[in-house]
């Protein structure tokens, strides 16, 4: 009878146990966890704060007494496994109640440990009023506090996707929010165009934001806790909530001499095997190559630990297992009525592992337009120009973004090109979608940009055009032109084109530019057409331009 120890009882180690137990009956299994709880959902710890989740008990998935029921597994809560012995394959457990430690011997051994918030060593990291989110414990706390009556006001530190989480949620709380990040926007996993759509909801919900400004020190005073920026800004504040980012927490795995890799997680290989062949690991506590840069990335994510787990536990019990491909990356958030969601690679993710590639993007209806409360999902798909082949893909809206994220993980997963978009069969009636989608649409643009038939550029392009003395056109309508347009630019209805083209110079490069790129498209193949070959045209029109530039300006006026 073989013997199971699981280190970490929540989302990878919860997970292996349950299916070595549906695959093995007569094994000995036993979860050892350091908090409190087993399987409880930490990613709905934000949503406790705010009060959707109402009730502290839905946050608890699985009790342990449930657990040990249903699947005859040891599970030790408030136990911490304080060292790995390899050579006698056993470890030392600390019984945190009682304090007395004692060792158990293991034929399989899996670590899932989980990743640490970051906590950066800033003068006054230390005040009682500074928040970390990562356990029911902590949650607790930060409850607790926002309860009392003289909780007024809240920073948040860290623009990623709990720190957004929880500045809504602090915010339903009714407390006066402010969000510090030191990166230039939020949510790093999009693009600055679409972040920029994030950022000016926040404003509107309000939240205020500091941007590219990391925080200097937490100073106490007598009625607050201050923030001061590395700009001088100073912040007054009740309560600090700091989510800069996990760490793997692999020192445990460190300690017995386990191989690191370069991002300071565990190193596995595709089963999920340690450099010790009867030590495995998942979750957030291990690197594995990127399906894109074949280099090791750690992609702290609950679907993955999950499914990771499953294969690991095949993996112990069968001798081996379907071999693991590692994560593309893909996440979604809530941020207030918006939703933001990106799977894949990030241009600055493909810039910086020197990929080159091509952006297509969309602002077009949630559903078709005609049918009503149809919303404005900004879409951006990223792919190699002389395959095709997609290396990722965000979206922001308000409907449908979790599913149009999910196709493209789903192409992204099979190695998908944007003929694959362009082809893809929906599920379509006007509540929906559109007989087209935005998704096809992309695929379309994509295609045509390909085959040469449009060459559209992105905003941080054009401005290069302008500077070479290319002529802007913005093609809406004079009414649209007048609320406002980019700055030198003429305006010639895309409609009036066909007559006023004879004044337009065939020697000068033009860039054409409408609300979203719709129209702008069409002005350009009316040119082409017409035997001009000097013609581009703006990717998400004069309303990708403006949210970037509004941003910028924001930027340099702080
Ligand atoms: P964890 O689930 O963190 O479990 C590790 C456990 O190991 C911990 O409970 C820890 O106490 C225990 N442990 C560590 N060392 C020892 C030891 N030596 N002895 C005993 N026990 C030990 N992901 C998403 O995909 N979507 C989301 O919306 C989302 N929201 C999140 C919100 C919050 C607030 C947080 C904190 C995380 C969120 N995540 C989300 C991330 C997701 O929860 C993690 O990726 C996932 O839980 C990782 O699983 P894991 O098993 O590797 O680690």
């Amino acid at each position: 009878m073989k013997t199971y120890v699981i280190v970490g009882g929540v989302a990878g180690g919860a997970g292996t146990a349950a299916r070595l137990r549906r695959l093995d009956e007569d094994s000995t299994i036993i979860i050892y966890e350091r908090g409190e709880h087993i399987s409880f959902a930490n990613c709905g710890l934000p949503y406790y704060v705010g009060g959707t989740i109402s009730d502290r008990e839905d946050l608890f998935v699985v009790t342990p007494e449930h657990f040990e029921q249903v699947f005859n597994i040891k599970v030790r809560t408030q136990s911490e496994v304080l060292s790995i012995d390899r050579a006698n394959k056993c470890v030392t457990v600390k019984d945190l109640t009682s304090n007395k430690e004692y060792v158990q011997s293991y034929d399989s051994l899996v670590l899932s440990p989980g990743a640490a918030p970051v906590r950066p060593p800033i003068k006054g990291i230390d005040d009682s009023d500074i928040y970390l989110l990562r356990s029911v414990r902590d949650v607790d706390r930060i409850v607790e506090k926002v309860e009392q009556e003289n909780t007024k006001r809240a920073v948040v530190v860290g623009g990623g996707f709990i720190g957004l989480e929880m500045a809504e949620n602090l915010k339903e709380r009714g407390l006066e929010v402010t969000l510090v990040e030191a990166l230039e926007q939020v949510m790093n996993v999009i693009d600055y165009d679409l972040a920029a759509l994030v950022q000016q909801h926040m404003r509107e919900k309000g939240v205020t934001l500091y941007l590219a400004d990391g925080v200097s020190s937490f100073d106490r005073t007598d009625d607050a806790l201050v923030v001061t920026l590395n700009s001088g800004i100073q912040i007054p504040t009740d309560l600090v909530l700091l989510s800069i980012g996990v760490r793997p927490d692999a020192n445990l795995a460190k300690e017995a001499s386990l191989a690191v890799g370069p991002t300071g997680a565990i190193t596995v290989d595709e089963h999920f095997t340690t450099s010790d062949p009867f030590i495995k690991a998942v979750g957030d506590a291990i690197e594995y190559p990127s399906p894109f840069t074949k280099q090791p990335v750690t992609i702290p994510l609950a679907g993955p630990a999950n499914k990771q787990a499953r294969l690991c536990a095949d993996s112990i019990v069968f001798g081996k297992s379907r071999p693991y491909k590692g994560v593309i990356g893909t996440s979604i958030a809530k941020v207030f009525d918006l939703t933001a969601a990106s799977t894949g690679m990030t241009s600055k993710q493909l810039i910086r592992a020197n990929i080159p590639f091509k952006e297509v993007i969309t602002h077009e209806g949630s559903h078709a337009g005609y049918y009503p409360n149809a919303t404005p999902i900004s879409i951006k798909v990223l792919y190699n120009p002389e395959t095709g082949e997609l290396y990722g893909g965000q979206a922001v809206g308000y409907q449908g973004v979790d599913k149009r994220i999910d196709v493209l993980a789903a192409f992204l997963t099979k190695g998908g090109t944007i003929d694959d978009l362009a082809e893809f069969e929906q599920a379509y009636a006007p509540p929906f979608s559109s007989a087209k989608d935005p998704l096809n649409m992309l695929g379309f643009i994509a295609q045509n940009t390909k085959d040469g038939l449009t060459h559209p550029i992105t905003s941080e392009e054009l401005k290069q055009h302008h500077l070479n003395g290319a002529l802007l056109v913005d093609v809406r309508s004079p009414g649209e032109y007048m609320w406002g347009t980019i700055e030198d630019a003429i305006n010639i209805p895309q409609t009036s084109l066909r007559e006023k083209m004879a004044s337009i110079s065939k020697d000068r490069p033009i860039v054409l530019f409408c609300s979203v790129g719709v129209r702008g498209y069409v002005a350009e193949r009316v040119l082409r057409n017409a035997g001009f070959t000097n013609v581009y045209n703006l990717l998400g029109g004069f309303s990708s331009f403006m949210s970037v530039e509004y941003e910028r300006q924001l930027l340099k006026n702080t």
